[in-house]
């Protein structure tokens, strides 16, 4: 098979546009558009309104635009520099021969590619096959594998449905409901064989084969294929397989993951793709390390215990999860009707394979468990902040009895953000003129993020405002909507028009609404944030947002809560929820907020990443010391903050009762007395200059560290190539253990 299958949908895509417009195929079809500073108008101009309505799909809009339209653009000189000029960089990108990679690992090749395994990828709100954190996570590593050159082939699930969207009822319960993705209006492409029909792999599944297809996404340099069970020959039940991102129950779970793991390795396998090294990115993935063995032993046919060391040489893993419960578990009953046909083919028994699994060798009864397994299977293991390194060696300690807790061979990555995508094109065009026009590419330098001094207040200032000013018209917008289709009075959906104000100070507080995220712990002492956010001379306003999962009564109560409070007479315009978070409202919030607030209990947030996007931006985090805040957060000699805030004390209690009562006290307090007072300090024009004193601490301390160029120069010194010496900037040196 050939490795590099040109994309016939974008030149099929090409031909049905004017000869001028015909680059906009090319860029439809790679998600490298969505960030370059110019991608605001680029598709948008096409048709604003059915923009939105197909959910900033770029192969949609240009499939349904007029010709009218098309023609009418292709005789304006404005927008052909403009498509010239992009599709320039473009070529450049892709071409590019000289990236970091090459500099530092040229052995690295595209031939032994990066394979990296993941249930999730945010890359683009036009691509809902994701759910929070780790797909984005998932999509920014590839984004910056592809900035910085590292050969890379990334291997997923293509959700026919996708993660579930949220409506909210006029009770404020929430309600959940899926929409198909139309596979054949968007930027991916169904990957076919010489005979031109779909390329396909089988896997056994229960008691049935199961073919699936494979497509393939562009993201900048990098590949990525999707696994897509819904073809007609197969069983009904089996089609369904991968309609639903973390939708059913536990065995709709397990065939996702045979599938992902042996139907990823086998799609690599049939697409004449040999990785040099396999990343398991969470343990959803970690069936792939069994059928790298079953292959190595047919071509060997050598005994599993034989191959085990020279495969574990090829695999990774990052775990992500600080709770014993949020790691996938198998029953051996489960386990036995998934795999009886497969442990003979790796040339083991039912014991010896259900080994593979278990916590402690010797425990057949134990459950099978995804994150033992990768443990057991992977050359190297990280957490994602260094916090979460350490609750990860304590937590697995159990698998290693010869061990201490010390020497548990789990090291920590912190994650990062990828700073092109996060960071506002209003704000990066300020980087441009004031950092370098390189700054993109410079993102890891503390150095280049010093200049941040020389913007003058009054610049960043009202760029940070306009930006606030977009987040509430989006905010209004879609409040309006949602008012709408629940057919609320008239007069509540006209208050939208007036909901928030760009000149009050601006929280955001939004992810998943999981219980540990306490996204209500704001709301313990009612009298008090009443008085906060009521108050009529330095008003405060907080924007929510987020889904809960359809299983999560609490998560939903949670929700409910806040829907309330929104109603609060008092609070009316101070308070909103926006349904349905996606990445698109992402952007807008970490763009657009003064303050990102964030308390979960702690040390249950791995990492977060969200609160890195807003620092690219300007805005200021308020957060609980856990996860990466533990190591981005710096304080002053009298324990004030310099670049933000944290709630709470470094130590913590097991009563969560207490725990609860001390955040919250303490998060009112900085409100009252720090947060509030800083932002409404400012000078005859409105400018909070020791705010923005603290923007640019946010910016300058931040920034170099919590980007996923650093993240990933970290992957590849540390963990797919730590044969080589690396002259990453030494701040950026971690060791693992
Ligand atoms: C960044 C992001 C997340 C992750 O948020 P955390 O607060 O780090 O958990 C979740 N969902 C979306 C849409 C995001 O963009």
């Amino acid at each position: 098979m050939t490795k590099n299958i040109a994309m016939t949908a974008a030149l099929r895509l090409s031909e049905k546009l004017p000869l001028p417009l015909r680059r906009l195929a090319d860029l439809a079809y790679n998600y490298w558009w969505s960030w370059t500073s110019d991608r605001i108008a680029l598709f948008q101009t096409i048709d604003p309104q059915e923009w939105e309505h197909c959910g900033h799909n770029p192969v949609a809009i240009l499939e349904s635009a007029t010709y009218e339209r098309l023609t009418q653009l292709a005789e304006d000189p404005f927008y052909l520099k403009q498509i010239s000029a992009l599709a320039k960089e473009f070529d450049e990108y892709m071409t590019q021969k000289d990236t970091w990679v090459s500099r530092v690992a040229p052995q690295v090749s595209i031939a032994h590619p990066i394979a990296y395994f993941c249930a999730e990828f945010g890359i683009h709100e036009s691509l809902p096959i994701y759910s929070g954190g780790l797909g984005i996570l998932a999509g920014d590593h590839l984004k910056s594998s592809s900035d910085l050159g590292v050969p890379m082939v990334g291997v997923g699930l293509l959700y026919r449905q996708g993660y579930f969207r949220q409506r909210l009822n006029r009770s404020g319960w929430q309600e959940d409901y899926y929409v198909d993705n139309p596979f054949h209006r968007m930027p991916i492409e169904l990957i076919k064989n010489e005979q031109g029909q779909p390329l396909t792999i089988e896997i056994q599944i229960r008691q049935r084969r199961v073919k699936v297809q494979i497509w393939q996404v562009q993201v900048g340099r990098v590949t990525l294929y999707l696994l897509d069970s819904d073809r007609e020959d197969n069983d009904p039940i089996d089609r369904w397989l991968t309609a639903h991102l973390y939708g059913g129950n536990q065995e709709t779970r397990i065939a996702q993951e045979v599938v992902l793991g042996i139907g990823g390795v086998r799609a690599l396998t049939a697409l004449g793709i040999q990785p040099s090294v396999y990343h398991l990115n969470e343990g959803h993935a970690a069936f792939c390390t069994l059928e790298i063995s079953r292959q190595e032993i047919e071509r060997t046919n050598k005994s599993f215990y034989d191959i085990e060391a020279d495969v574990r040489q090829r695999c990774v893993f990052t775990t992500h999860t600080p709770v014993p419960a949020g790691h996938d578990v198998f029953s051996p009953d489960l386990i036995d009707s998934f795999f009886a046909h497969y442990w003979p083919q790796l040339r083991l028994s039912r014991e010896q394979f259900l080994a593979l699994g278990a916590r402690r060798l010797g425990d057949p009864w134990e459950p099978f468990g995804m994150t033992v397994l990768a443990l057991r299977m992977c050359r190297t293991s990280n957490g994602v902040s260094e916090l979460h390194g350490r609750v990860s060696r304590q937590m697995w300690t159990v698998m290693y009895p010869n061990r201490s807790e010390d020497n548990v061979p789990i090291g920590y990555i912190t994650n990062g953000v990828h700073a092109p995508t996060w960071t506002a094109p209003l704000i990066a065009e300020l980087y441009s003129q004031y950092l370098g026009s390189d700054w993109k590419t410079r993102a890891v330098d503390p150095k280049m993020w010093e200049k941040v001094d020389d913007i003058p207040n009054q610049e960043l200032w009202w760029r940070h405002q306009i930006l606030k000013e977009r987040l509430i018209a989006h905010t209004r917008h879609k409040v309006k909507k949602a008012r709408e289709a629940r057919g609320e009075e008239y007069e509540r959906i006209q208050a939208t028009d007036t909901l928030l104000d760009p000149q009050a100070l601006t929280i955001g507080f939004a992810r998943r609404f999981s219980p540990y995220k306490r996204g209500h712990l704001l709301l313990r002492d009612t009298e008090r944030a009443l008085r906060i956010f009521g108050n009529i001379d330095r008003p405060v306003q907080i924007i929510f947002a987020g889904k809960a999962h359809p299983a999560d009564e609490e998560g939903k109560r949670i929700i409910q809560r806040l829907m309330e409070w929104c109603k609060h007479p008092a609070l009316t315009n101070r308070v909103a929820f926006i349904e349905d978070y996606d990445i698109y409202t992402a952007q807008k919030l970490v763009q657009g907020v003064d303050v990102w607030l964030n308390n979960p209990r702690r040390p249950l947030e791995a990492s977060g990443t969200s609160g890195q996007k807003v620092c690219f931006n300007g805005g200021i985090n308020c957060s609980v010391l856990d996860g990466w805040w533990c190591e981005g957060y710096q304080a002053d000699a009298n324990g004030k903050g310099i670049n933000g805030w944290a709630i709470g004390e470094d130590a913590h209690t097991s009563d969560q009762e207490l725990q609860d009562r001390i955040d919250s006290e303490s998060l009112y307090q900085l409100l009252e007395e720090e947060i509030t007072p800083l932002y409404y300090n400012q000078d005859a024009n409105g400018i909070p200059h020791g705010w923005i004193q603290m923007m640019k601490a946010s910016i300058k301390t931040n920034a170099p560290l919590f980007n996923t160029d650093r993240m990933i120069a970290d992957y590849v010194s540390q963990v797919y190539v730590p044969e080589i010496s690396v002259t990453v900037p030494p701040i950026l040196a971690k060791v693992l253990v």
